[in-house]
């Protein structure tokens, strides 16, 4: 994965950058998708079709669901479509359904599914790049003030001993306090 020499720098600062995006963008997703579901579960939005003698939905979210229908047999009648927003009557819906009548397909989404691909791997992101405040375990929190062992005694990992006590003198107005260690990978 490295290149070596001066290209590693400038391909971690990339993959820096790119792991901030997956993780907010994956983070927002997740919080609009949550919100659509929340939304869905009041309120049916979405664009209906009219298409003489049938009415059907188009396209919306309904009880939890993305739904989708399609025609598969197009005739040559106009059809007029419109969006609607209106309340839901249905409780919430859990089952990814395929169904058809007649010509026309519909497919059912429920929200969880999208919800469950884009959360789970920002999840894993924020969890992986979580820190804990200075002079605590990376690994778990503990509060390492004092600590001589090299181990967190909560968790076990090992720490190494980092050079931050200019820092440290600057917060603790000339106190004496331990060096900040913070756990090795
Ligand atoms: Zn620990």
């Amino acid at each position: 994965m490295r290149n070596g020499g001066a290209g590693a720098g400038e391909a971690m600062r990339r993959t820096g950058r790119l792991r901030r995006v997956l993780k907010w963008g994956g983070l927002v997703l997740s919080l609009l998708i949550a919100a659509a579901w929340a939304v869905s579960i009041r309120w049916e939005v979405g664009q209906r079709v009219w298409d003489r003698p049938r009415f059907y939905l188009r396209a919306g979210l309904i009880a939890g669901r993305l739904v989708y229908a399609y025609d598969a047999a197009p005739r040559p009648t106009p059809r007029r479509s419109f969006w609607f927003f209106e309340r839901n009557p249905w409780p919430a819906q859990w089952f990814l359904e395929v169904d058809k009548w007649g010509n026309l397909w519909s497919i059912s989404l429920p929200l969880w599914i999208p919800f469950l691909l884009v959360a789970t791997p920002a999840a894993i992101l924020w969890w992986r790049d979580r820190r804990f405040p200075p002079g605590h375990c990376q690994h778990c929190g503990y509060d390492l003030t004092g600590n001589t062992s090299g181990t967190c005694p909560e968790c076990g990992s090992l720490i190494r001993i980092r050079e931050q006590q200019s820092d440290i003198a600057a917060m603790s107005e000339g106190g004496h306090l331990p060096p900040i260690i913070e756990a090795g990978d």
